[in-house]
């Protein structure tokens, strides 16, 4: 039997003690307040059983993980025409890059990156009357839990700020693959990278990604064949231009964001999330990357 505590408490030991914590995300005025030094994980296993270590209760703001659960919802509401309006590849490129979605006509290389995420957040203002309340609506289903909610003041933040998130929205509206208006579409997509979450909310909603489409409480969002797409988008986009390099040291389907978020899941098994805001790089949780390294090879499991 693997002492699952055990090695969450070591990891997050380890954590702590860190003196290279990476650099708090400051081109959302608001993320750079957040101090660098918290560090939580959590991990939900196929039993329902839930281990925590750290500062995993503590709420902080989601960011780009978000961009899994829009498209779980839009995929469910509209199944495989939504491969239409964007790709399934890989970027090999920062997460809010440009010059691929003006090669490539508008269509984004994978809804995990910024441009996809719009064009996820405008195909659900197509569906939904009310978008912001009904995705609000889909998360708290998911965890059973109604007290989670968007961080107004880190939406406001990104507004004054999202320069290059207006830039990509209006270049994707230039070939018409943006049916709203810019504004709209991204005043959407900033409350949904709002939504502000702990370690333990997350593996909450992350459960059904490690178990065929099923929330804790059995109700199905997605069946096992759409799960199965989702993760793979995972494995090979979630973490932008170092995707390859998540893959290769922590061996799972995951997604970062840059509030120092990562949640990553093994199907059939476990769901984990980890929270240092502190970021590598390419834009992910430089201690949570290596906190799931060490996960993954202690407990010697990971999809290969
Ligand atoms: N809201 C952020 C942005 O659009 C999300 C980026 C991220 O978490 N990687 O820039």
């Amino acid at each position: 039997m693997i002492a699952i505590q055990d090695i969450l408490d070591t990891i997050t030991k380890e954590a702590k003690a860190e003196s290279h914590k990476g650099k708090v995300a400051n081109y959302i005025p608001e993320l750079a307040k957040v101090d660098k030094n918290k560090f939580g994980i959590g991990l939900l296993d196929e039993h329902g059983r839930l281990f925590k270590a750290g500062d995993a209760e503590e709420r902080f703001s989601i960011q780009s993980i978000s961009k899994v659960l829009t498209l779980s919802m839009a995929f469910g509401l509209l199944g495989n025409d939504l491969w239409k309006r964007v790709d399934v590849e890989p970027s090999g490129d920062p997460f809010n890059h440009l010059s691929l979605l003006e090669m490539e006509n508008g269509i984004p290389r994978n809804p995990l990156i910024n441009a996809g995420a719009i064009v996820i957040a405008d195909v659900l203002i197509s569906q939904l009357k009310n978008p912001k309340e009904a995705f609000l609506e889909y998360v708290r289903n998911i965890t059973n839990d109604p007290s989670i909610a968007y961080d107004t003041h880190v939406a406001a933040s990104e507004q004054k700020t999202g320069f290059r998130n207006y830039a990509a929205a209006n270049l994707i509206k230039s070939f018409n693959n943006l049916h709203h208006p810019v504004e709209e579409v991204l005043d959407f997509y900033f409350h949904a990278c709002s939504l502000s979450m702990s370690c333990e909310q997350l593996v909450h909603v992350f459960y059904m990604f490690s178990n065929r489409g099923k929330c804790l409480r059995n109700h199905e969002y997605l069946n096992t064949n759409q799960i199965k797409r989702i993760n793979a988008i995972m494995l090979t986009s979630g973490f932008y231009d170092e995707a390859g390099e998540f893959a290769f040291k922590v061996g799972l389907p995951g997604k970062s964001g840059v509030g120092g978020g990562i949640v990553a899941l093994l199907p059939g098994k476990f769901c984990v999330a980890t929270w240092s805001p502190g970021l590598n790089e390419k834009g992910n949780s430089k201690l949570g990357m290596q906190a799931l390294e060490k996960l993954t090879t202690r407990i010697g499991l990971s999809i290969f």
